[in-house]
């Protein structure tokens, strides 16, 4: 099965905001063994809405659309839909009762207005939208005549673009309707579960390099890999007809992960760096304070973000850029403010110099704090070439640096 992913909105297409339900609806279809061949954009433009449906119902079997669903003249995605499948729009009793009932959940009479919304394409089925308005479309159509290679029917799913409802209807609905749909198609009962490793310290190359035979097409279950911001993810995922044989399945290639990346492993599904820390620090009963130059506060701010409890988070000390950085002095100012048992720095300029200059080192280091001499408080330093895109290098250094105290503390 092929699918198409249809982003629609003149915000997209006039460069105002970024296109994420994409990507995040890629690697949800991903997860369930679907793969997506084409991204589309489409402005609020009738006739060029209809004519990328007409192209993606001709070369994919499944289309999942956002964006266009809500009440205002420039919605067009029903029309949308509708004129290219050749139906008339209807109004649709359980879509207009689940959105009165979301008007009067927030207290207020439905305005006329939203009555559009309740509208559908004949013979679709309802999304319902657990706290939106604009419900979304689900419509499977029968080819009239056989397209080459695909399917004798397709589907198109459409949502709202506002992500967050995007992501939760997917979540309530649309994962399951399209496994289920799955395993009508092969005639077996299918369950997919995956799971998710991530690692730090290494670029997405060489981590495969390292993995070679389980990152391949035909490796079972699947596993795929995805770098963000530095921080390298795999995901298996397994299919099969019980849970239990899908988590059989993970096993023996999660190990083996394990026994290949060892320390470069800090987490699995929604961990990241600072949840990981923050709970073997909360676990031991030890605290910590952050003192960051050149990094803009990201550092603290990690730290104070994590979803873990804060209860190991003493404070932190944002140095103002461009000035030099005397690592002693930072530990001192660190001392003096908090009574903590580590301090993890940051400089994230050349040491001593006020600009940044892109052969010269920075570093990152943790500090026993209960250590009276200076010397000897150093855990672990580490020094880094400036080196890397400026608009992810504050956030390299401050995973940098994490990371650096994760695998102290471990
Ligand atoms: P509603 O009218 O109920 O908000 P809608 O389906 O009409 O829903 P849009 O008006 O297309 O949604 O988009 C609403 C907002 O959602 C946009 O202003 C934008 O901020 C965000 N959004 C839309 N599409 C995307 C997208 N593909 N990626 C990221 N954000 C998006």
């Amino acid at each position: 099965m092929r699918a198409e992913i249809i982003s629609n909105g003149d915000e997209l297409t006039s460069g105002k905001i970024l296109d994420t339900n994409s990507q995040w609806l890629s690697l949800k279809l991903a997860d369930i063994g679907i793969t997506t061949l084409y991204h589309t954009t489409v402005g609020d433009d009738l006739n060029a809405m209809i004519e990328v449906l007409r192209i993606a119902v001709e070369r994919a079997d499944l289309i999942l659309w956002t964006g266009g669903l809500g009440p205002t003249a420039d919605d067009l995605t029903r029309q949308a839909i509708a004129e290219c499948v050749g139906v008339p729009l209807e109004k649709n009793e359980e879509s207009l009762r689940m959105i009165r009932e979301m008007f009067q959940l927030r207290g207020h009479e439905m305005p006329k207005t939203n009555e559009i919304q309740a509208f559908q394409p004949r013979g679709a089925k309802t999304i319902r939208n657990p706290h939106g308005t604009a419900p979304g479309i689900d419509l499977t159509v029968t080819r009239s005549k056989p397209v080459n290679g695909r399917l004798d029917f397709f589907r198109i799913m459409a949502y709202p673009g506002v992500p967050a409802e995007m992501k939760e209807m997917w979540q309530d609905s649309g994962q399951q309707a399209l496994q289920e749909m799955l395993g009508q198609l092969t005639g077996q009962k299918r369950v997919l579960r995956f799971r998710t490793i991530h690692a730090f310290g290494l670029g997405e190359s060489q981590i495969e390099a390292m993995l070679p035979d389980i990152i391949n097409r035909n490796h079972d279950p699947k596993v795929g890999i995805t770098a963000n911001q530095a921080t390298i993810t795999l995901r298996i995922v397994a299919e099969s007809a019980t849970e239990e044989e899908c988590f059989k399945k993970i096993e023996p290639t999660a190990t083996l992960i394990y026994n290949t990346l060892g320390q470069l492993i800090f987490g699995e599904g929604d961990d990241r760096l600072q949840e990981v820390v923050c709970r073997k620090l909360n676990a031991s009963g030890k605290t910590l304070a952050v003192i960051e130059a050149g990094t803009r506060g990201l550092l603290a701010e990690a730290i104070a973000g994590s979803k873990e409890p804060p209860d190991c988070f003493a404070g932190g000390i944002v140095l103002p850029p461009k000035q030099p950085i005397d690592p002693d002095e930072m530990i001192r100012r660190g001392r003096r403010l908090f009574n903590v048992d580590y301090l993890l720095l940051v400089g994230a300029y050349p040491i001593g110099k006020p600009d940044r200059n892109r052969t010269e080192e920075t570093f990152t280091a943790v500090i026993d704090a209960r250590k009276t001499n200076l010397q000897e408080s150093i855990i672990t330093l580490q020094h880094y070439p400036y080196v890397g895109h400026p608009d992810i290098i504050d956030d390299l250094y401050v995973k940098r640096a994490i990371n650096l105290l994760r695998k102290t503390i471990s």
